[in-house]
């Protein structure tokens, strides 16, 4: 009987998984396998937030396939001798795995196959992360996009795949004696709980994100493109975590909402489906990018960056900034939206980021790596692409002059200041007016601090200092 070695790692999910429906097609005998790999090759560990989330990812996963006769085979260490150790115990000759995308995972998978060619296993990898893989969509001249929307052109010139299909009814038992660790002695799940706030708002794995999907359609997509900047109304899908781990394949998401659009029938139905399209392809551009540019995860894409003179000396500023203790409502609101919930809205984060390199001019890698590890979706091409954008070091950077500014971007995107109100409760009896501003109020609240920095004085020493490095 021939035995295949299925390989999860940011595909931990059943339906639209092609390296699950070749292995099922071409074997008798399959082997679910997740390797917690330590090794510094493997693509960067989840930071705290994602760690949790992988925890219940992969409990989901396993119950999934336990439902329909499998299990999954975890395992710890080294993922070359952790595939060759199953292929020596099993006598699997194929290995079968979802591609990724970041540049250690690239090397790593690229090492691995060769090694194991030369073993004699026979390997075969798969696309299931993106709607495009880096090298598929590239300008005429064989070099990458840079620019989002003609890149977004070309992706829409050439329409998407269907998805690949729906989760096998059943799957063939686990060879006898194929033995795994437990889930908990990974140590993914934290020991002291900090992780009651993220357990109320999230359902990782994959049913989690088939129920998030429906919700979505069912309710905020309709006006996605009026709601999606607004924090203070669930106007978003909130899938991201749910697309980090892969635990709904892109094109499922194209597919329902294409179909949504085409059963409603209205223009803006169509509108609102292109808009949100739009932003998923945002996430394709995002990997294509770091892929081919794989120095921007910790430097930035324009070199001119390189000489920025950011702040020395911030330890303090950061801490604040961190813990939404800056003095600046919309910042605040979002920085404890993001440690109650490991999640903040798209247009906070640009404020929350903005404020952080530019009016307090502390490096975007500082910003990058707290969201790295408090963001239930952190993703490196994703969070990579965000922050040097809002920076204006990345592709498709914003003029280096258009820095937000916090109050007016407060008063435009949370108008009634519901969202400020529900995250900064210090604030929550201010009337609107002033929430957004609350030093300028009659009587400011005492328990809120002052703003941490003059926010037109630092306006003026960020443009002061992207006029230096033009220069
Ligand atoms: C400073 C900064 C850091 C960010 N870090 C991350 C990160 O670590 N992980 C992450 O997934 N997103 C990141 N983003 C992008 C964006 O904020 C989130 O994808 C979005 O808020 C997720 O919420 P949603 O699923 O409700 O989005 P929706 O509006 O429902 O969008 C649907 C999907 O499209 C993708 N998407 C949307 N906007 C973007 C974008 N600007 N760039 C890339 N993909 C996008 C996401 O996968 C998202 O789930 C960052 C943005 C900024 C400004």
């Amino acid at each position: 009987m021939r035995t295949a070695i299925l390989w999860f790692r940011r595909d931990l999910r059943l339906a639209d998984n092609p390296a699950l429906l070749a292995a099922i097609a071409g074997c008798e005998r399959v082997i679910p396998l997740y390797i917690h790999a330590p090794e510094a090759a493997a693509a960067r560990r989840e930071g705290s937030a994602g760690r949790w989330w992988l925890h219940h990812s992969l409990a989901a996963l396993d119950r999934t396939l336990r439902e329909r006769g499998s299990a999954l085979v975890i395992r710890n260490g080294d993922s070359l001798a952790t595939l060759r150790d199953i292929a020596a115990e099993t006598g699997a000759p194929t290995l079968l795995y979802n591609r990724c995308y970041e540049p250690a995972a690239e090397a790593r998978d690229e090492r691995i196959e060769q090694m194991l060619r030369q073993n004699g296993l026979q390997i075969e990898s798969h696309s299931a992360l993106l709607l495009n893989e880096p090298r598929q969509r590239l300008k005429a001249d064989g070099t990458p996009y840079r620019v989002f929307t003609p890149y977004w052109n070309a992706v829409r010139r050439h329409g998407f795949d269907a998805p690949p299909g729906p989760a096998p009814a059943a799957l063939p038992p686990l060879p006898a004696g194929v033995r795994g660790l437990a889930l908990d002695q990974l140590g993914l799940a934290p020991r002291v709980r900090w992780d009651q706030g993220l357990a109320a708002q999230w359902t990782p794995g994959e049913a989690g994100a088939r129920a998030r999907l429906e919700r979505f359609i069912e309710g905020s997509l309709i006006a996605y493109l009026a709601d999606r900047d607004r924090p203070d109304r669930e106007g978003t899908s909130r899938l991201s975590p749910h697309l980090h781990f892969g635990e709904i394949s892109p094109q499922r998401v194209v597919a329902a909402i294409e179909q949504a659009a085409a059963s409603r029938r209205d223009e803006g139905s169509g509108r609102n489906a292109e808009g949100y399209i739009r932003q998923l392809v945002w996430r394709d551009f995002a990997h294509q990018l770091l892929h081919h540019f794989p120095h921007t995860e910790d430097r930035p894409l324009d070199a001119r960056f390189e000489r920025f003179p950011w702040a020395h000396d911030y330890a303090e500023n950061l801490i604040a900034w961190q813990f939404g203790d800056t003095g600046i409502p919309i910042v605040d609101a979002g920085m404890r939206e993001l440690w109650h919930s490991g999640w903040m809205h798209n247009r906070v984060r640009m404020i929350a980021a903005s404020f952080l390199t530019k009016n307090l001019l502390i490096p975007w890698q500082e910003g990058a790596r707290w969201f790295a590890d408090t963001l239930v979706d952190a993703d490196l091409a994703n969070n990579t692409l965000g922050w040097q954008w809002v920076a204006g070091c990345g592709a498709d950077a914003a003029p280096y002059f258009r820095i937000f500014n916090p109050v007016s971007q407060g008063e435009r995107f949370d108008p009634h200041g519901d969202y400020v109100r529900r995250w900064v409760p210090e604030l929550a009896a201010l009337p609107a007016r002033w929430l957004h501003q609350p030093w300028n109020a009659p009587q400011p609240p005492a328990d809120y601090p002052p703003p941490l920095v003059d926010l037109r004085a630092t306006r003026r020493r960020a443009l002061d200092a992207y006029a230096a490095i033009k220069r």
